[in-house]
């Protein structure tokens, strides 16, 4: 079958060395956040398999949901129009869509997703928590007719076996993947992916321990954890602290790091080895799982709010 994206089937991205510590533990990281310059990292291995799906079930329209900063509705826009797919964007926020010019000006997402053609259907926090009751479903589908749906965040079993794709025989050689975690498809199809004898990590970026038994759902061995202690207060929270880290991270290694999910991520495995988690000599592969494009949103967040911003 031609892969809609673009893509050979199988595709692995380049793991880079980043620094080895005091203790002989080395830090690794996949570059997923160079797989595709507008569908990138965890995103694009999550759609790849539910685009062939739609394409099977003879759709020719994807629906999905998101916030307004959502890397997932800005990669399913840039995804349905590289496979030639109409996209539907159900966005939380009913204000958002009164002045749609003014929020396409402020807000670099959805103005990225209207350029890929992305429909947009705003709706109020309230109807966006009913999101996945049966009543609200039929409204969709009376409201837009016959369309693939893709989950918040874009986990369901087709996404899960997109993401053991991010693992490649040579990444066997590591002790440890880390990666971060926001519903958890991402770090199941790693651990799916994974040998008995490597442990995954999962850093989750939002607070709650619901993620583990969520995580549990989805069919996977035992070989591994959730460190709980690094989402900084909370989903898309961020302090001085955090954003400093991804700045000093930029200037030393020349990677840039997002402040929802990889910059979490990478600040979490740092203070872990200082707090001697790892063995010495162990090696460690951390994921970089993209989500680029919600800089620029937080960045007018942290102006407005007179914070240092990330460097971008
Ligand atoms: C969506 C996203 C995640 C979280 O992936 P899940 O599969 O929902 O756990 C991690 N990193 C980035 C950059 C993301 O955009």
């Amino acid at each position: 079958m031609a892969n809609p994206l673009n893509f050979n089937v199988e595709i692995s991205s380049e793991n880079q060395f980043i620094t080895e510590f005091k203790n002989g533990t080395s830090l690794y990281l996949k570059r997923e956040d160079l797989l595709h310059p507008e569908v990138s990292g965890n995103k694009f291995r999550k759609l790849k398999y539910n685009i062939f799906e739609a394409e099977k079930q003879g759709k020719d329209t994807l629906l999905t949901f998101g916030g307004a900063y959502s890397n997932h509705i800005a990669a399913t826009a840039a995804a349905g129009k590289l496979a030639g797919l109409k996209t539907i964007g159900v966005i939380r926020g009913k204000e958002l869509g009164e002045n749609l010019g003014e929020t396409l000006k402020q807000n670099a997402t959805l103005n990225f997703a209207h350029s890929c053609g992305m429909q947009f259907y705003f709706v109020s926090r309230g109807d966006y928590r009913k999101k996945a009751n049966l009543e609200f479903r039929q409204h969709l589908s009376e409201k837009f007719g016959d369309f693939y749906l893709v989950p918040e965040g874009g986990t369901n079993a087709f996404a899960i076996k997109g993401c053991e794709e991010i693992l490649s025989a040579k990444d066997k050689e590591f002790n440890y993947i880390a990666a971060s975690v926001g519903t958890g498809g991402t770090l199941s199809g790693l651990i799916r992916a994974s040998s008995e004898n490597q442990k995954i990590l999962g850093f989750p970026a939002l607070k709650g321990d619901f993620l583990s038994e969520e995580i549990k759902k989805n069919d996977v061995k035992d070989n591994w954890e959730l460190i709980l202690n690094y989402h900084f207060g909370g989903y898309a929270r961020v302090d001085s602290q955090l954003i400093s880290f991804i700045n000093k991270f930029r200037e030393k290694y020349q990677i840039q790091l997002d402040p929802v999910y990889t910059g979490k991520l990478v600040f979490g495995i740092f203070d872990l080895v200082k707090t001697g988690y790892f063995p010495s000599g162990s090696k460690i592969l951390a994921i970089h799982t993209g989500g680029l494009q919600g800089i620029m949103g937080m960045n007018s967040f942290l102006k407005k709010k007179n914070l240092p911003l990330i460097n971008y």
